[in-house]
């Protein structure tokens, strides 16, 4: 988080706490439809609370933080990426400080200067669910595993770049990388 704020931005300053901060994060998530495509994920070896000692067997996350809230998976980064979320996400978790690997040292309040509004577009997720859901079944154990870190990295390349050619690059490789979730692509194509 930037030290230093333009009168504009402390004019837009709202206090917060770190509970407000994770439950619009959750809110978010919810609006996106993420655990639609953590239900298929996990069953299917990707989950990404694999070995943290937070985890509690069959009750889910015990320490639930504004890192964890924060971070997105290669699914959720090219689904935010996809529906023009994915700035607007990491400008407001910017501003929330003290986040770590699994934890975080947040304060309990806080100033952030933007918000987060849920969007309504749990239909993507659940087409892009139902296609990886199917998918899986006729590829081999790691394919989803791979998928996901190659999305991620995808993205995150394009979020690096600032050489509109190289995006246009990465974008096609993103759509050879999910011509197969035709589900998907037609949810999608309801943005437009
Ligand atoms: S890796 Fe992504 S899709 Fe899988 S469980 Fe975690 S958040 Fe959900
Ligand atoms: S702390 Fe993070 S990684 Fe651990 S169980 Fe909770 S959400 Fe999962």
């Amino acid at each position: 988080m930037s030290g230093f704020w333009t009168w504009e931005q402390k004019e837009l300053a709202r206090p917060t706490t770190k509970q407000e901060v994770i439950e619009a994060g959750l809110a978010y998530l919810e609006g996106v439809g993420a655990d639609l495509i953590c239900k298929v994920c996990i069953p299917g070896g990707g989950s990404c609370c694999v070995s943290c000692p937070f985890l509690g067997d069959g009750v889910g996350c015990g320490r639930r933080n504004t890192s964890c809230t924060a971070w997105l998976c290669g699914f959720l980064k090219f689904i935010y990426y996809e529906a023009g979320l994915i700035r607007e996400w990491e400008d407001f978790w910017d501003e929330v400080p003290g986040q770590h690997f699994r934890y975080d040292t947040t304060p309990r309040h806080f100033v952030v200067r933007s918000w987060l509004e849920p969007p309504q577009l749990r239909f993507l997720c659940e087409a892009f669910a139902d296609d990886l859901r199917q998918l899986r079944r006729d590829r081999p154990a790691s394919w989803l595993v791979e998928l996901k870190g190659k999305l991620d990295w995808h993205i995150d390349e394009i979020l690096d770049s600032t050489n509109p050619k190289f995006v246009k690059r990465m974008e096609a490789k993103l759509y050879r990388l999910t011509i197969d979730f035709q589900r998907y692509h037609r949810a999608k194509a309801q943005l437009n």
